[in-house]
C-alpha cells in the first residue's frame, strides 16, 4: 500500500522554512522580550503593508480578534448579530460570550458562503436592535462586501468580515483586510498563515478604532498600563509567534498559489461529477480548504481512507442546531441549505507541499469511489 497522504503538511513548510524560523526564534530568545517584543510591530506593520490596511493588530486568537471587534463597538446584551449558519463555532461564540444574540443566516448552496437575500429579509423581520454582521470567508474566498457593505450601511450596522480562512485571498486587486470596514483574522496552525500556537489580528483603516482594539487586547488600557479606561482582556500575540509569522508571510503567496494549482487540478478531475466550490471571477481564495458536495459524502470519506486518503467535513453540524446555541435558532428545518451542506460537504487535502503524484491519487481515487 502507498505512503498516506498528509491532510496539511507543516513539516515540508518548516523544511522549506527552517533557516529562517530557527534564526527568528533564536533572536527573540537572544533579546528576551516574550511580551510586546519588537517582532510583533514589525508583524503588524508586515501585515498592514501586506493586505493594504492601514493599521493591523495582533492579538491572542481569531476568536478573540472577533470578540475585540464586537467589545470596541459595544455590543452587548439586547444587540443582535448576524452571523452565518454555516460556519465554524467561534463565528456565533464572540457574539454570545458578549450577551449579544446571534441571529443565523442561510448559506448559499455552491459558495457556502452568507445569502445576502436572506440576510435582508432577516433583518427587515427583525424585532430587535440590528448592530452588527460578521460575515465569513467560508474555505478561503472572501464574501461579497460590495453588497453587504450596502446593507450594512442600509442599516447602520457594523460589518466585520471574519477571514479567519481567507488572509493571503483577494477581491479583484483588493486584498483580504481591506474589503470590509473591520476585518478579522487568525493565525492558528492550520490557517492558510499560521503560526506555532494561537494568534491573530484584525486590520482597519479606522485609526479611533486600532487604538481601541490596541486598548483591549490589553486590558483596556489608557496611555498608562495601570490606567484602565475600559473593559479589556488579555490578549496579545506572543513574541515567539510573531518571529514564526514574520518567516512564513514572505511565502504566503507562493503557497496560495500552490494552493490554486492544487483547486485547478481538482477542479478539472471532478466536474460534472461532484458539486464544485463555486468561484468569483477575478476572486482569488487563499483555499483554506477544497471542499465538493457528494450523495453518499460518508461512504466516499470511508472509501478514501482506505486508500491512504484523509478528508474532513466542515462543518458536521450548523450552529442553530449546534446544543448550545439552539435556543437561539428555530431549529431543524429552518436553514435547509445549511443543514444540506452539513450532511455533504466533503474536504479534499489542499497545501502547498502536495504533489502530482498525490494529487492524482486524490482525482483517482475520488473518481473510483463515486
Ligand atoms: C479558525 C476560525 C476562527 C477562530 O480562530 P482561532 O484563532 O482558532 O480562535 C474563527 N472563525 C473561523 C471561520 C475560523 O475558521
Amino acid at each position: 500500500m502507498s505512503q498516506a497522504i498528509a491532510f496539511a503538511d507543516l513539516g515540508a513548510q518548516y523544511r522549506r522554512l527552517k533557516v529562517d524560523i530557527d534564526a527568528r526564534m533564536a533572536a527573540v530568545m537572544a533579546h528576551g522580550c516574550f511580551i510586546n517584543g519588537p517582532e510583533v510591530g514589525e508583524l503588524e506593520t508586515a501585515l498592514a503593508a501586506y493586505s493594504g490596511a492601514a493599521h493591523a493588530v495582533s492579538c491572542g486568537s481569531g476568536t478573540d480578534a472577533l470578540t475585540i471587534a464586537l467589545l470596541a463597538a459595544g455590543v452587548g446584551p439586547g444587540d443582535e448579530v448576524y452571523v452565518p449558519a454555516f460556519t465554524f463555532t467561534a463565528t456565533a461564540e464572540a457574539v454570545l460570550l458578549l450577551g449579544a444574540r446571534p441571529v443565523f443566516v442561510e448559506a448559499m448552496e455552491t459558495s457556502y458562503l452568507i445569502d445576502t437575500d436572506d440576510l435582508t429579509r432577516r433583518i427587515a423581520a427583525s424585532s430587535g436592535r440590528s448592530r452588527a454582521i460578521i460575515a465569513v470567508d467560508l474555505f478561503g474566498q472572501a464574501a461579497d462586501y460590495a453588497v453587504l457593505s450596502t446593507i450594512a450601511d442600509a442599516h447602520g450596522m457594523l460589518l466585520i468580515a471574519d477571514a479567519a480562512q481567507s488572509f493571503g485571498g483577494a477581491a479583484g486587486n483588493d486584498m483580504v483586510g481591506s474589503l470590509a470596514p473591520i476585518t478579522a483574522t487568525s493565525f492558528f496552525p492550520a490557517k492558510p498563515l499560521g503560526c506555532y500556537g494561537d494568534g491573530g489580528a484584525l486590520l482597519t483603516d479606522d485609526s479611533n478604532l486600532a487604538e481601541s482594539y490596541r486598548s483591549i487586547r490589553a486590558h483596556g488600557k489608557g496611555d498608562d498600563k495601570y490606567d484602565i479606561v475600559r473593559v479589556g482582556l488579555n490578549s496579545r500575540l506572543d513574541t515567539l509567534q510573531a518571529a514564526v509569522l514574520l518567516a512564513k508571510l514572505p511565502v504566503l503567496d507562493d503557497e496560495v498559489a500552490a494552493h490554486d494549482t492544487v483547486a485547478a487540478h481538482y477542479d478539472a478531475a471532478f466536474a460534472g461529477k461532484v458539486g464544485l466550490p463555486e468561484r468569483f471571477p477575478g476572486y482569488r481564495s487563499a483555499w483554506a480548504q477544497y471542499t465538493i458536495r457528494v450523495d453518499r459524502r460518508d461512504e466516499l470519506a470511508a472509501s478514501l481512507w482506505e486508500k491512504g486518503i484523509p478528508s474532513a467535513v466542515y462543518y458536521p453540524l450548523p450552529m442553530h442546531l449546534q446544543s448550545a446555541y439552539a435556543q437561539f435558532g428555530d431549529g431543524e428545518g429552518s436553514l435547509p441549505v445549511s443543514e444540506s451542506l452539513s450532511r455533504h460537504v466533503l474536504s479534499l487535502p489542499i497545501h502547498a507541499y502536495l504533489n502530482d503524484t498525490a494529487i492524482e491519487r486524490i482525482c483517482e481515487g475520488v473518481l473510483a469511489a463515486l
